[in-house]
């Protein structure tokens, strides 16, 4: 399904995201847009529709806020992966990886490198 936006839900979308994890409330949206909350309404229902926002109830000054927050997709995401513990794996350096497999000749469950540094990380 294609999901096409226009300029003015490209615009509503752009001030939430901007908002960051504090989000924004629908009727500050409205005053910084500068249009009404009943015109911002119908762009905020097709972007919680297209699950491109949300709505989420959270505490201010201890009171109950409801909030917009945008989504964010998985490719505009930064994940970090930690590969410190597996960098000396042997079979990243290992000459007869590309022989080496379940049921073949050179196999991982008879490999005496793996076999160490397996026993060497969990020392
Ligand atoms: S399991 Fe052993 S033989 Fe196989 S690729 Fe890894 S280090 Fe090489």
């Amino acid at each position: 399904m294609e999901t096409k936006i226009s300029t003015n839900e490209e615009l509503v979308h752009r001030k939430i995201a901007e908002s960051g994890d504090e989000g924004i409330s629908q009727q500050e949206l409205a005053r910084k847009l500068g249009i009404s909350t009943r015109e911002l309404a119908t762009t905020v229902k097709k972007l919680i529709n297209k699950k491109m926002i949300i709505k989420k109830a959270v505490k201010e000054n201890g009171k109950p806020v409801i909030k917009l927050f945008a989504v964010r997709r998985i490719e505009e995401q930064q994940i970090y992966v930690n590969l410190g513990s597996i960098e000396d794996i042997p079979c990243f350096t290992c000459k007869l990886l590309f022989k080496c497999d379940n049921g073949a000749h050179v196999t991982p469950s008879s490999c005496t490198k793996l076999s160490n540094w397996i026993l060497s990380s969990v020392a």
